[in-house]
């Protein structure tokens, strides 16, 4: 059955990715919906009464269940480039107007996504760099250490941090 949601971000994919992503939007009390297609996932998200979209996000009839014409936002959390841009052309030609926020893993997927129709791309190995980086700027300045306020956030295990 089609959502009735409208106005809502469409999050597709839950795992190490879309579960912080989601957790984020759940606090921001923003509305959205997930498409998975594990099981398990789907278990986990229904008891934690999360509207899900049970199915491959690349199929048309699970895509178009979760209202992309409707929709706000596009979040393509899952890792693979080549699927998430069939999915960025369909939700293009569903709703021009969509917002689409894609993940990728290296500069080709960026711009494939890109090239594709969406809007902002996010270079996976990038941000944990910046991580990184800013771990050891800040340690130089003999400050405390950046901590990593996301997965606190989300309830995860905090990063290791040196005193
Ligand atoms: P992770 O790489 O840990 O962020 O996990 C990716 C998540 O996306 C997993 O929970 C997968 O089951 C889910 N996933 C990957 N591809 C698709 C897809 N095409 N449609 C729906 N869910 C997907």
């Amino acid at each position: 059955p089609k959502t009735t949601l409208t106005g809502h971000a469409i999050l597709i994919g839950y795992g190490r990715v879309g579960g912080l992503v989601g957790t984020a939007l759940k606090e921001a009390a923003l509305p959205f919906l997930v498409i998975e297609d594990a099981d398990k996932t789907l278990a986990k998200l229904k008891a934690d009464n999360i509207e899900t979209v049970a199915g491959n996000a690349a199929n048309a009839e699970v895509f178009a269940a979760a209202n992309p014409e409707g929709a706000r936002r596009l979040i393509l959390a899952i890792p693979n480039a080549f699927e998430a841009g069939q999915i960025v052309l369909r939700a293009r030609a569903a709703n021009p107007n969509i917002n689409v926020i894609a993940r990728a893993h290296s500069d080709a997927e960026v711009e494939h996504l890109k090239g594709l129709g969406a809007d902002t791309v996010i270079m996976g190995e990038r941000e944990i760099a910046r991580g990184i980086v800013e771990e050891v700027l800040s340690n130089q300045a003999g400050q405390k250490p950046v901590r990593d306020a996301m997965a606190e956030g989300a309830g995860a295990a905090p990063i290791a941090s040196q005193s």
